[in-house]
């Protein structure tokens, strides 16, 4: 019998940050007092995190080291210029903007390229990705493959773009209604899903051939490459580090958010290798973020960017990290607990439908599914359903989003397996007792964005979440 070898956490732990853990009266008054919404519940009533991986990466003791070399000065700091080379180095761009995080980026591209009446076809819609196109007057598209959009299909590259769909809107449109095609890698809403490396070049080479540029939303693309190297024959023995490179090379610029994989808590950037659009990238900056030299960013958190953009292309680092979510995922698919299939890089999703089936999709079944996990053992996740897709417009009706999850969200180089394990446990106990979990009515509705602020109550007759 083959013994398959485990892994552990390619880092030891220097400093901690000691955990306030709860009891069960506890966490049901926190619960009561937060309106049955993991939004509104203080962090320090939580006992493991997984409400979002954005911005809550632990930083390495060289990244606090960088900290301190931090150069504040207004114009031509030191630190931005090594965070423009490392950049430069690992993404292999030609020009870097720094913001003070992804959606910085993401409005001065918009901005720079997309007029009223343009479309941007994207691989599968990001909130702040698709607001910041309207808002300058662009129609986003989909175009990602369709089996994305379905929580079952077991498919390596599942956020691979359907050229078909990007052909036929080029002759339907016209290549000069695309200022540029807008390639996420991972798809984070289709569940930190992979492109693969020959979809990325078949893109590109669509894209050249009706001079269209390509922008990466490149927030997750180190976990990217790490699934290319895992997934793509050919790159099994390619350093992470120059399947990154071959990716980037097959687009013509980037949005990036350093909260996610530049491994720090704050930052961002725009790329390009265009010297036209860097020049009126270098003058818009100023408007909205700062001097071309730190664009929202203090010296001391360009350092620590720069840093992580190198730690992150270690291939222990990416291949612990992928294997962590992947580590809690199949305990809960071999338990049988309903999960989006397969497991993508940053996060595992519960399909609350089909975990709460006695509930209809208004009794918020993903909001009562993860105020169960709180209840239950103090982790924290994140409904993705009917409460966050708001309501129509028009007539006022909730929206029926096809897919009701709650997501377990694992921050970086946060949490060891154990903590894994303890999620595990949590959810596949409450999947024993599912029929015992009680749907919700909403007692307090926002106007907007409702997810945030939104109100709750049990619709048991006892008032309690989880039946006895
Ligand atoms: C987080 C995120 C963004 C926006 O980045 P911020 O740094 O939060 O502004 C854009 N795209 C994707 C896919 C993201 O996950």
């Amino acid at each position: 019998m083959f013994l398959q070898r485990r892994m552990a956490e390619p880092y030891k732990i220097k400093s901690v940050e000691l955990i306030n853990v709860l009891n069960e009266q506890e966490r049901e008054a926190a619960l009561i007092e937060g309106g049955y919404n993991t939004f509104l519940i203080r962090s320090d009533q939580v006992y493991i995190d997984l409400l979002t991986d954005s911005g809550t990466s632990a930083m390495s003791d060289l990244q606090w080291a960088a900290l301190q070399r931090g150069d504040e000065a207004y114009a031509g700091s030191k630190s931005w210029y090594r965070l423009e080379h490392a950049v430069q180095e690992i993404y292999g761009y030609r020009h870097v903007i720094p913001t003070h995080q992804g959606r910085g980026a993401e409005n001065l591209l918009s901005q720079l390229k997309i007029h009223p009446g343009d479309y941007v076809p994207g691989n599968m819609y990001f909130t702040t990705t698709r607001a910041h196109q309207e808002l300058n007057g662009g129609t986003f598209v989909d175009i990602i493959i369709d089996e994305a959009h379905d929580p079952q299909a077991e498919l390596p590259f599942k956020g691979n773009v359907d050229l078909v769909k990007l052909e036929n809107l080029i002759q339907k449109v016209g290549a000069d209604k695309i200022p540029y095609v807008s390639v996420a890698v991972t798809v984070n809403l289709a569940g930190g899903q992979p492109v693969s490396m020959q979809n990325l070049r078949d893109v590109y080479a669509l894209c050249q051939k009706h001079s269209i540029p390509v922008m990466f939303d490149a927030t997750r693309c180190v976990e990217n490459a790490y699934f290319i190297k895992e997934r793509e024959v050919g790159y099994e023995r390619v350093p992470v580090k120059d399947i990154l490179k071959e990716m980037m090379s097959y687009s013509d610029g980037c949005t990036m958010s350093g909260k996610k994989d530049c491994l720090v808590n704050i930052g961002g950037f725009l790329a390009m290798n265009d010297d036209d659009l860097y020049t009126r990238a270098r003058e818009l900056v100023v408007l909205y973020e700062g001097m071309p030299s730190y664009g929202g960013m203090a010296g001391r958190d360009m350092e620590a960017m720069a840093q992580g953009i190198y730690e992150a292309v270690d291939d222990l680092y990416i291949a612990h990290r992928i294997n962590q979510v992947r580590y809690l995922g199949d305990q809960l698919i071999n338990a049988g607990v309903p999960v989006v299939r397969p497991i993508g890089g940053h996060a595992v999703f519960l399909e609350a439908r089909a975990f709460l089936p006695h509930l209809d999709q208004e009794q918020f079944p993903a909001q009562a599914l993860a105020a169960a996990l709180y209840l239950d053992s103090g982790v924290r996740s994140m409904e993705r359903g009917i409460v966050s897709s708001g309501r129509n417009k028009v007539t006022g009706e909730n929206n029926h989003p096809k897919l009701e999850l709650v997501r377990l969200t694992i921050p970086r180089r946060v949490y060891t397996d154990n903590h894994m394990d303890v999620v595990a446990d949590s959810v596949i106990s409450l999947y024993e007792k599912r029929d015992k979990i009680s749907g919700l009515e909403m007692v307090y509705e926002p106007p907007t964005l409702r997810f945030f602020n939104a109100r709750f109550e049990p619709l048991a007759a006892n008032g309690r979440l989880i039946q006895d």
